[in-house]
């Protein structure tokens, strides 16, 4: 279900990625109108010229009429009022999100060829958990909303249907113009990871990137914190062990073990100094009780570590 919910929404936001090309276009189709201006002869020149002046003409007319149409059917169309009184109200409920782009750049190019994106990218969102988090709650809240807009905006449509004028060409421009008024938010995400390694001679750069979307940074961010909770509770752990140490404890240990060490079995009528030992460390998950406690002398506990007996 979620998988299909985000295929949908990602339509939306590839129509934000667009970029507007040069219009190089442009530039050579005014060269090649123009070129005829020097090269035809005086009466053809005329012709032509007039000829494109009524084009120009045409075209302004047209973008006039338009705009005026346009101011017509927002004076006089009820659905295309309603449509901006929710546009007022929306504008207001949509949060802006952009995507993001993040550069790394390597020292090495085996540090380039190793790396792993992924892991790269839980550490970016590690960085500022908070910021990727708020992003998750807005496009969230955007699609709620968005979901109650589109539906208050077919309901307009709905109950105009029958109301709105008889004319069939102010319909279809009315149609339009509702059309073009219906505000798009930000409904996905994409944060984009670029790995680069540039080359000392700044001759080679090499780049890799991957992007991420709103459920591979919700999928990070569930690990996050999955491993922030295993740590907090592994020192918790440590900490807690270490406090149930006591004299007492200690006592019971010592007595147990008949106040000799149990590796080389020297006591302290011997001059050695006891210690109490953790058989598995706390550090690997060991207990502070009787079963996993044991007399070892200093030199005998110094040379163990943290190593299993
Ligand atoms: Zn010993």
């Amino acid at each position: 279900m979620k998988l299909k919910e985000d295929d949908f929404y990602k339509r939306f936001s590839d129509e934000e990625n667009i970029t507007k090309p040069i219009k190089w276009n442009i530039v050579i189709l005014v060269f090649i109108l123009a070129l005829p201006i020097i090269l035809l002869p005086e009466v053809l020149k005329i012709i032509y010229i007039s000829m494109i002046l009524s084009i120009l003409a045409y075209v302004l007319l047209k973008v006039i009429s338009i705009k005026i149409i346009s101011s017509y059917i927002n004076k006089k169309s009820l659905i295309m009022h309603e449509l901006q009184d929710l546009n007022k109200i929306y504008t207001q409920k949509f949060h802006s999100v952009s995507n993001d782009k993040h550069d790394i750049f390597m020292k090495s190019k085996k540090h380039f060829d190793n790396v792993n994106i992924d892991k790269e990218a839980y550490e970016v969102i590690q960085l500022q958990l908070y910021y990727y988090n708020d992003i998750i709650d807005k496009i969230n809240s955007n699609r709620k909303v968005f979901e109650e807009y589109n539906a208050k905006t077919n309901e307009v449509l709905i109950n105009h249907k029958n109301h709105t004028q008889k004319n069939k060409w102010f319909k279809s421009l009315e149609q339009k113009a509702f059309e073009s008024e219906i505000i798009t938010p930000m409904l996905n995400y994409k944060l984009d990871i670029y790995i680069k390694y540039i080359t000392n001679i700044r001759e080679n750069t090499y780049v890799k990137n991957k992007a991420f979307d709103l459920i591979d940074i919700k999928d990070i961010i569930a690990d996050i914190l999955f491993d922030n909770e295993f740590k907090k509770t592994y020192e918790f752990h440590k900490k807690s062990e270490r406090a149930k140490m006591n004299d007492k404890l200690r006592f019971q240990v010592f007595k147990r073990d008949h106040y000799q060490c149990k590796i080389c079995g020297t006591s302290e009528k011997e001059g050695a100094k006891l210690h109490v030992d953790h058989i598995i460390p706390i550090s690997k998950g060991g207990e502070t009780t009787l079963n996993n406690l044991q007399t070892l002398c200093e030199s005998c506990n110094l040379g163990k570590g943290d190593e299993y007996l």
